[in-house]
């Protein structure tokens, strides 16, 4: 049996941050050993492109981890596209989390990138060595009637390329656990990894959950009642929340792990030390999947 991946999701520092944030984070992160990281892409700017690619390099030349940079393609054409392509191969970045992006509700798409499947479809067509990631919805996309019309709609985009997924948040492990038997069922056999957001604020976790139409379960009601206003030890209990979300999960042998650090490294390094004998390697086993030898 191989070990799970262990992967981590890191996004550019805001715009009136200091640039070199970044570095906090991604020193505050040594020690915690990822297959790889992946760094979040904004709506599609100069700016955001430039930033997704010279985090994604300093990942893979400084501290020596697989990075993938996400892209979201709606506000996009080819030109666009390929540029951003371009600067990502530029930056040795050889894996893609091919995505279509939320809404911006004063501006309209431009139809060449509908569906995260289209830029997945693209990739696969103009880059042959890229390998392309894709998100997916255990709950299901707030935008789709239900959970079996996402999953139809997931399998167009692992048809149309994507070999590897990765989950939005979830807080409650059986709404994963019927997800993923429902890709299953459905033909859907690429690598799917259960992202894991620990709880550290209530707000946040208040507009998460209203953002991707998450469920929040009782126990954790319970918590956020309690410690709501007490931010110390709502954080200490968000990292033995996820802490034993991932124990279940790798119990469960789902593939892979990923957390989303929201760039607290403190709290990935809290939840790390609980875990990591879960993630435990032997020497002579092979790389789990594609993804640490694509990468
Ligand atoms: P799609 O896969 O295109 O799905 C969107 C909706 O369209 C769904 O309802 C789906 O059922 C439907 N659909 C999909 N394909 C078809 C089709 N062929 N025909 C008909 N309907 C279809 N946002 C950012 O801005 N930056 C980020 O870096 C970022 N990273 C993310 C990382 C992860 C792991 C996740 C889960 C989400 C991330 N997001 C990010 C949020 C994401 O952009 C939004 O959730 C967005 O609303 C959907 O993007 P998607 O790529 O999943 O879209």
């Amino acid at each position: 049996m191989h070990a799970p991946m262990f992967s981590l999701e890191v996004f550019p520092p805001k715009r009136n941050a200091p640039v070199g944030t970044i570095y906090d984070t991604l020193d505050g992160l040594q020690g915690v050993d990822p297959d790889f990281i992946s760094v979040t892409y904004g709506h599609g700017s100069q700016s955001d492109r430039t930033a997704t690619a010279r985090i994604a390099h300093t990942i893979t030349a400084e501290y020596r981890i697989p990075a993938v940079a996400h892209l979201t393609a709606q506000y996009l054409d080819e030109a666009q596209a390929d540029a951003t392509l371009d600067m990502f191969e530029q930056a040795n970045v050889s894996a893609v989390l091919a995505l279509r992006g939320d809404r911006n509700p004063d501006r309209e798409p431009l139809g060449v990138f509908e569906h995260a499947s289209d830029l997945a479809a693209y990739i696969r067509r103009t880059r042959p060595g890229m390998t392309v990631f894709g998100a997916c919805y255990p709950e299901g996309h707030p935008q789709a009637h239900d959970l079996d019309e996402d999953i139809r709609n997931l399998k167009i985009k692992v048809d149309a390329g994507a070999t590897h997924l990765i989950s939005q948040l979830f807080y409650d492990n059986q709404d994963f656990l019927r997800f993923l038997d429902k890709a299953r069922a459905a033909g859907i056999n690429v690598p799917i990894e259960a992202g894991i957001m620990p709880v550290t604020n209530a707000g946040q976790v208040r507009r998460m959950v209203r953002t991707c139409s998450s469920r929040v379960p009782q126990r954790l009601e319970t918590m956020l009642d309690k410690w709501g206003s007490d931010p110390t030890t709502l954080q200490d209990a968000g990292i033995i929340y996820a802490s034993e979300q991932i124990a279940d999960l790798v119990a469960r042998d789902v593939e892979g792990i990923h957390l989303y650090t929201m760039n607290r490294p403190s709290v990935t390094r809290g939840i790390w030390r609980n875990v990591q004998p879960l993630f435990a390697k032997a020497a002579s086993t092979a790389p789990v999947s594609a993804v640490s030898a694509a990468v």
